[in-house]
């Protein structure tokens, strides 16, 4: 679940007009695991109240029904899950039937709706954003890719340096012969890594690289480094290269709310610029919503934790605060959203746009905005 192709798979599930159940639990800890399926009646039992419930025919329902029961049953048999939340999705009718765990917290939600409801799991995937971790000394390097619920070794060498240093014969000239080896292999130990570092980056696309080792290396090594790759480097974290990757993960963990704040500082600046240089940045539900219809949004930037219930139009995919039942685009009947933060999210990624829920104040462009590809 790290990649958007797997979040674009969700997005497009095909379940013959049948309803998707999607559930997200908080349960970060063993007494809300256990209290989750008293959780879920709870939920279940205030959307049956609601119109749309009851509007739905009884093959609907039975599905839903299904899903429910699956669901519970699913959380009788947990006895404990190690991340701190679950999203659980199912569609009987259409065997469909999912976990996702990870590690942000979310607010427990039960939402039925014609497709998965994705708005918390992006907004889970903004608050862990990928990056990059290399660790190096001067013998040994290794690169990491920490994403969303993971930490993947992608990269890892050992250097044997020369340090026969005890050869007979003329010490001093030995000594610099042996100085000069020790550099040299040095040289090709930061080149290889530096060179490996920009693949990987290349692939992945980091969002920040954190750099940890020894301050003594850091100076050395940072002169390796392509300059694609350099304005991404913010933090050094001083930790043993040799440490166990769990244990540098955790000292490296504190610098994520941070590093975050940069990156979204970045993104808010880029979209000003390009606002204002290039008119490639436009704001507000509306303009928004008409950009990802015409396929030029390249970013869509929202607000984390804004969501509005309000109407749609799923053919061209305008969308509204108001009560408005007949579109006044396409003349379409409009149909109730209990989240428009979401339908504009499955606009976007069916373009392929990419997709930052951002925790900084948006200022002006407060709470929906987009860079465009082209204008
Ligand atoms: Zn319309």
């Amino acid at each position: 679940m790290n990649s958007n192709k797997s979040i674009n798979k969700l997005r497009s599930i095909k379940t013959d007009g049948f309803p998707v159940t999607t559930l997200y639990l908080d349960v970060s800890n063993s007494q809300k695991l256990k209290n989750s399926k008293i959780v879920v009646h709870n939920l279940y039992k205030y959307k049956k109240e609601k119109t749309f419930y009851k509007n739905m025919d009884n093959a609907r329902i039975e599905s839903v029904e299904q899903d429910i029961n699956i669901i519970t049953k699913y959380l009788n048999d947990k006895i404990s899950v190690e991340e701190k939340s679950l999203m659980i999705i199912s569609s009987s009718n259409s065997n469909i039937f999912e976990i996702i765990k990870f590690n942000s917290k979310v607010d427990n939600n039960l939402v039925i709706q014609d497709a998965v409801y994705l708005r918390p799991l992006l907004e889970a995937k903004s608050a862990q954003r990928k990056y990059g971790i290399v660790l190096i000394d001067q013998g040994k390097a290794k690169i990491f890719e920490r994403n969303f619920n993971s930490v993947n070794e992608l990269f890892s060498v050992e250097n044997i340096l020369s340090n026969n240093r005890n050869n007979s014969g003329f010490e001093g000239r030995d000594e610099r012969k042996n100085e000069r080896k020790h550099e040299e292999n040095l040289h090709r130990h930061y080149k290889n890594v530096s060179q490996s570092l920009l693949e990987i980056d290349k692939k992945k696309k980091f969002n920040w690289i954190v750099l940890g080792g020894k301050n003594e290396i850091f100076n050395d090594f940072q002169k390796y480094i392509d300059d694609s790759q350099k304005e991404k480097i913010k933090t050094d974290v001083v930790v043993e290269p040799s440490a166990k990757i769990n244990e540098v993960v955790e000292i490296i963990q504190k610098t994520e709310p941070k590093m975050r704040n940069l990156f979204e500082k970045n993104l808010l600046d880029k979209l000003n610029d390009e606002f204002y240089n290039d008119q490639k940045g436009v704001l507000g539900i509306k303009q928004v919503e008409e950009a990802l219809e015409e396929g030029k949004v390249d970013t869509l930037i929202i607000k984390e934790d804004f969501h509005q219930k309000g109407w749609i139009c799923k053919k061209c995919g305008y969308s509204t605060e108001d009560e408005v039942n007949i579109c006044p685009r396409c003349d379409n009947k409009m149909k109730r959203t209990v989240d428009i933060s979401d339908d504009l999210v499955h606009s976007a990624l069916k373009i392929n746009a990419d997709i930052e829920y951002v925790a900084i104040d948006m200022g002006k462009y407060d709470p929906i905005a987009a860079i465009l590809r082209y204008n």
